[in-house]
């Protein structure tokens, strides 16, 4: 059952005001509206919760993380039923999505019982060094303190309330506040109503995780600057993660902010590959390219390729399997809007538009594909930017030169793909080092959509793909973002934290 509420501290709190939600389907909720009183409540609460929470044992801190998955699990039915409601995906996109986040809060349980995520390293005492002695060090991570979460709308689990930010931020030892986001505000009560009951299974400080509802711009700005938060963790636009970027940075105390913003992962069609294997690679980018109506961060927006038959034969295949297609619902008006925006926007920028299709009405988005010259492509910075849906642009090269051209221009991103066969190698081997600099991810005869969590997953780049380069918000590493290195010199060991002895 839907409680319409915020969850701060252990209790289940109202405000003034309140909002509905917008569902593609079904019944509207009514939801209060967030406030900056109540994320001063929050944050008051997580603060005390961390001279706890920060302290228990890692084998607790992993027990919690489990029975939250437990807890999620019990409630999957009902999860699916509110979150195919709100958002319009699928319900068995969004089981799927429900084994990941349950999966992440495991693998991130799993992953602290052993300790090696703590880096420990010990330089002990060398008293009799000449000229100078050395004194006896640990260096140990330690978690920040309170840290914000911005729920994601393409992921209403995955990447919300006790999705993969808030799991590596718990299993840091970090207290969270999330922000739900007013796309699945539904989603988000059900998912802190089974939190609520794993801080009361396990016996954890009440003010670890509070989640309180959007509804208001006022919320996530008070939470970001409020001098108790020490990180952000946030997936969305590039337009509203810099302007939280910026907040942050204009504090008093300056905190880092962990926002995956946009990226249009581009793929390297090279001349072999495309020879042999075209129309393999065609259908390839068509599922990976509509998937989730195109509404995930990793979607291949952009393919490249030198012109000729080949390129021609890949776009007429291209474009011959995305005409079959049927339109999708997309998760919010907003992000239908903007698709529609984005399309139109590539015409004005003369791509041309190679499918018939009607324009898209309500919610629901069908794909696009547009084609366009290197050169133009090259001198207009809008044809680089994310088109968020299943829209992809073919960008036709006179050369292998113009190739490389594009690929020093491109900005950060999370991923870059290489089409390639053997013989292909020489123009690989140019390209990889460029675009080694530009993600955070790069593949191989791949598609980067399905983003596996695991120890070696990077979901990162250089901005705008991320605000902060040297972090993954997907994979085991991302526990790092929410972890400072402590060194303990000389500290006698009945006074070291017990993580270090
Ligand atoms: P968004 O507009 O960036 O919103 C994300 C979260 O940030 C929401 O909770 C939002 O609050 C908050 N927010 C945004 N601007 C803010 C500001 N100036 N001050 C305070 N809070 C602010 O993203 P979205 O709603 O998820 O989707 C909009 C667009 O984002 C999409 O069309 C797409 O282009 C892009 N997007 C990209 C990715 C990606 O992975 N690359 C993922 C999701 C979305 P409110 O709910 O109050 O607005």
């Amino acid at each position: 059952m839907i409680r319409g509420k915020h969850l701060i501290g252990g209790e289940w709190l109202g405000s003034e005001s309140s909002f509905k939600s917008s569902p593609a389907k079904g019944k509207t909720h009514e939801f209060n509206i967030g406030t900056p009183k109540l994320i001063d409540k929050a944050a008051k609460k997580a603060e005390e919760a961390f001279s706890s929470y920060g302290y228990i044992s890692r084998k607790e801190r992993s027990q919690f993380l489990k029975n939250i998955s437990e807890e999620i699990d019990k409630r999957g039915d009902e999860i699916t039923e509110i979150g195919s409601q709100e958002t319009g995906l699928p319900e068995i996109r969004l089981e799927g999505e429900r084994a990941r986040t349950v999966g992440q809060l495991r693998l991130f349980a799993e992953h602290i019982e052993n300790g090696d995520y703590l880096d420990r390293r010990h330089d002990i005492a060398l008293p009799n060094r000449v000229p100078l002695p050395r004194p006896d060090l640990h260096l140990i991570q330690r978690p920040i303190g309170p840290v914000a979460i911005f729920g994601a709308s393409n992921f209403p689990l995955a990447f919300s309330v006790a999705g993969g930010d808030t799991a590596a931020a718990l299993a840091a030892g970090c207290p969270v506040i999330v922000k739900g986001h007013s796309a699945h505000p539904g989603t988000s009560d059900i998912v802190a109503q089974a939190i609520d009951d794993s801080i009361k299974a396990c016996g954890i400080h009440p003010g670890t995780v509070s989640v309180v509802q959007g509804g208001s711009r006022e919320v996530g700005q008070a939470l970001v600057q409020h001098p108790l938060i020490k990180a952000v963790g946030f997936t969305g636009s590039l337009t509203g993660g810099k302007a939280l970027f910026d907040l942050c940075s204009a504090r008093e105390e300056p905190i880092p902010f962990f926002g995956e913003l946009g990226s249009v992962n581009p793929m390297f069609l090279l001349p072999k590959a495309i020879t042999n294997r075209g129309s393999d690679i065609a259908s390839g980018w068509v599922s990976s390219l509509t998937m989730g109506a195109g509404q995930f961060c990793t979607n291949p927006g952009i393919a490249i390729v030198i012109d000729g038959t080949d390129a021609e034969k890949f776009i007429k295949e291209t474009a011959s399997l995305l005409s079959k297609l049927e339109s999708q619902i997309m998760l919010t008006d907003g992000i239908s809007k903007a698709y529609r925006d984005g399309c139109e926007r590539m015409s004005s920028f003369n791509a041309v538009g190679q499918l018939n299709n009607e324009s898209e009405i309500n919610r629901a988005a069908l794909p696009q594909l547009f084609v366009t010259t290197g050169e133009t492509w090259l001198t207009n910075f809008e044809l680089s930017e994310e088109v968020f849906g299943p829209s992809g642009l073919v960008v036709k090269t006179k050369d292998l030169n113009e190739m490389i051209e594009i690929a020093k221009k491109l900005t950060g991103q999370l991923t870059c793909t290489l089409h390639m066969d053997k013989d292909d190698q020489n123009e690989a081997k140019i390209l990889l080092p460029i675009l080694e600099r530009k993600a955070g991810r790069i593949l191989a005869n791949g598609f980067p959509t399905g983003v596996e969590v695991c120890d070696s997953m990077v979901h990162g780049g250089p901005f705008p793909a991320s605000t902060n380069f040297g972090a993954t918000s997907v994979g085991t590493m991302s526990i790092r973002r929410f972890l400072r290195p402590v060194c303990f010199q000389n500290m006698p060991k009945y006074m070291l934290p017990s993580d270090v002895k």
